[in-house]
């Protein structure tokens, strides 16, 4: 879903005791990997490009445990920008979470402190839903028929498919939050935002959220958070940091020019023609690494109007791609690419190839990996009228 950059604060309501997993913390402290639950759930938000800003509110009695488990970790966490004290309800909490925000938030986004394995992606979706519907929720689908039940004997079993479990992140216009948060009553309360929402007769958006952005609420949660973060914990958060990119680049052989394929000079009759140096190989990975970071093509960043680019190396270029992609902290996984080419014989000269790529990419060798093929005489790479080449890379954001 498209959509502009609205600013984004993240309230995290945490001041809960957390009794129904007992033991000495309350259970937003409890450990998790050796981190506290809270400090899990802080480090997605933390992560979250869309998110500016978080809140944090927690219990009065908190204040030195979270400071010391939770914030004052070597890393920190700089985009917590408040934390205050909420009240003996999460609604509370979420009210004065919203009191310490400001005219320049436009959107604010809830999430409950023990729901640490929510995914970027839904975060994300519900934020963009909330610009688009003023108000959005995570749900599920109801897994389980639910009964309406009055003393332990059922009144009613409510139609399944029309039941949804809601879960956070939910993400408000915060004037529309505000103006929820005004109408309510002493002594009335909700459990979540999107009840307040509604009791204004608003329309709330629907996000499918995902089956493993539980709860953390009993004992049992817990041993379930332990074992799978055990299993996936900090690969889940790299796998949500990885992306793909694919390049594809030809150019026609012709007579007169030099042939430079991953900036190595080949012995051969014909070279490419192009406003560069022409190198098939170099243009269809700097594509798959500008693809996979979202910065576009080769086109956009090295124009081929621009004089400054012509009979360039494009070893020079993708050396300026990989600058511009380690200043966004950007890592390169590993490169792959095939140079589709009838002649000549091209494997005597791949490892020179990816020695050079690897230098100025600062890269060890064995991440860049080059193949060579024909097409069996087939085709304009056949005819031997042109080159082609195609590289997929892949990045950690
Ligand atoms: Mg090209």
């Amino acid at each position: 879903m498209p959509m502009p950059d609205p600013n984004v604060v993240a309230i995290i309501p945490a001041a809960g005791r957390g009794r129904r997993v007992g033991g000495e913390l309350p259970k937003q402290y409890r450990p998790l990997q050796g981190k506290p639950l809270l400090w899990h759930t802080l480090n997605l938000f933390e992560g979250c490009p869309v998110v500016q800003g978080i809140i944090l509110v927690i219990h009065p009695e908190d204040r030195a445990l979270c400071r010391e488990q939770v914030l004052g970790g070597e890393e920190g966490f700089a985009k917590v920008r408040q934390v205050v004290d909420g009240g003996a309800e999460r609604f509370e909490s979420v009210l004065a979470g919203l009191q310490a925000t400001g005219e320049a938030d436009e959107i604010i986004v809830v999430h409950d402190a023990a729901r640490p394995f929510v995914s970027a992606a839904l975060i994300h979706r519900v934020i963009a839903a909330a610009v688009r519907y003023d108000a959005a929720i995570a749900a599920v689908p109801a897994i389980d028929t639910i009964k309406e039940v009055e003393e332990k004997v059922v009144v009613r079993t409510l139609p399944r498919s029309r039941m949804w479990c809601a879960q956070t992140p939910q993400a408000f216009r915060r004037e529309l939050l505000q103006e929820a948060y005004s109408r309510l009553t002493p002594g009335e309360g909700a459990t979540d935002e999107a009840g307040l929402i509604e009791r204004l007769g608003k329309p709330v958006q629907i996000v499918v959220g995902e089956h493993k952005n539980f709860k953390v609420t009993t004992v049992e949660d817990l041993a379930e958070a332990e074992w799978r973060m055990s299993k996936s914990g900090e690969t889940e958060k790299s796998r949500d940091r990885r992306r793909v990119g694919q390049g594809y680049d030809v150019h026609r052989l012709q007579s007169g020019r030099d042939l430079v394929l991953g900036g190595i000079h080949v012995d051969h009759p014909r070279g490419l023609e192009g406003h560069s140096d022409a190198d098939v190989l170099t243009h269809a990975i700097i594509d798959a690494l500008l693809g996979a970071t979202g910065l576009g093509d080769i086109g956009r960043q090295f124009p081929d109007s621009d004089p400054a680019y012509k009979d360039i190396s494009s070893l020079i270029l993708l050396e300026s791609v990989g600058e511009m992609l380690s200043k966004r902290g950007v890592e390169v996984l590993n490169v792959d690419a095939v140079i589709v080419a009838q002649s000549p014989r091209l494997a005597p000269y791949l490892g020179a190839m990816s020695d050079a790529m690897s230098r100025v990419l600062h890269l060890p060798s064995e991440r860049i990996s080059l193949k060579a093929t024909t097409t069996e005489g087939l085709g304009f790479v056949g005819r031997e009228e042109g080159i082609a080449a195609q590289a997929v890379a892949l990045v950690d954001l």
